[in-house]
């Protein structure tokens, strides 16, 4: 069965929960102008509770298929990253102090329900360059691709 819910309050700070799982393309719904996932994309996730919020480390893969910015034609790129982010509750926004993790991004919820759709679809959007180009285009040489090159 594909894991999709978890509950956070199950996790405890010296049980980890790692899941691995998969998302079915049709889940994964990104944005029109962004892209359409063309494979059932493969998610890792491991939760680490800590403090009054949770550590969420993973990685995920797949496929998706999109428009060139330049040329316009519809190409296939495979996606895969990896991330790290904390999630901590509303209360803890804006308090500054123990939160200055500085690589680390920071999103604030009282969710106790946590989405690996909604996860992933983040994760990819995130990730995404801001300008899709086929690899038949060139890109600008002022054109910064955050990710791309490293993987
Ligand atoms: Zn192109």
């Amino acid at each position: 069965m594909l894991k999709r819910f978890i509950n956070l309050e199950e996790i405890s700070s010296d049980s980890p929960l790692k899941i691995k799982t998969k998302v079915p393309a049709k889940f994964v719904n990104l944005p029109q102008e962004e892209g359409k996932a063309v494979s059932d994309f493969d998610l890792e996730v491991t939760i680490f509770k800590s403090g009054s919020g949770y550590d969420i480390v993973g990685r995920y893969k797949g496929k998706i298929k999109a428009v060139c910015a330049r040329c316009g034609s519809e190409f296939e790129k495979d996606v895969k990253d990896e991330f790290h982010y904390a999630l901590m509750p509303l209360s803890a926004a804006g308090k500054g102090g123990d939160i200055s993790h500085e690589d680390m991004d920071i999103k604030f919820s009282n969710e106790k329900i946590l989405d690996l759709h909604e996860v992933l679809r983040e994760q990819i959007l995130l990730h995404l360059p801001s300008k899709m180009l086929c690899p038949e285009c060139p890109e600008d040489k002022d054109f910064i691709s955050y990710v791309e090159e490293e993987l």
